[in-house]
C-alpha cells in the first residue's frame, strides 16, 4: 500500500522517533489552490498542520495519506534536529 520512496523512508524515520514533515514542492505540483495562493516560500512550507504534527508526530495513517496525495516527495538531505523533511523533487 505504501509503495512510494517517500512512504518507505518516512515510516522508517517515524519509527526511529523523528518527526516527518512534508514540504511543498518548488513548482507546487499537486498542491491545492489555497496553498498556492498563500505560500510565499515554494519548496519550504509544510503541506500539513505543522503545529499538530509537532505535538503528536506523524501517524502511519497520515504518512500513507501523504504518500498517496503527493507521490513525488523525496527526503531532503540534512534533516534538521528531530525533523525528517521531505519535498517534491521536480524542478
Ligand atoms: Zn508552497
Amino acid at each position: 500500500m505504501n509503495d512510494t520512496p517517500f512512504a518507505d523512508a518516512a515510516l522508517r524515520y517515524a519509527e526511529s522517533g523523528l518527526t516527518v514533515l512534508p514540504l511543498c514542492p518548488p513548482d507546487h505540483a499537486g498542491c491545492s489552490t489555497s496553498h498556492r495562493g498563500r505560500c510565499t516560500k515554494p519548496g519550504k512550507v509544510p503541506l500539513v498542520n505543522w503545529s499538530r504534527i509537532r505535538e503528536v508526530g506523524a501517524s502511519q495513517d497520515a504518512i500513507g495519506r501523504w504518500a498517496r496525495r503527493w507521490r513525488d516527495l523525496e527526503p531532503l538531505p540534512g534533516a534538521c534536529g528531530q525533523l525528517a523533511l521531505f519535498a517534491g523533487d521536480r524542478r
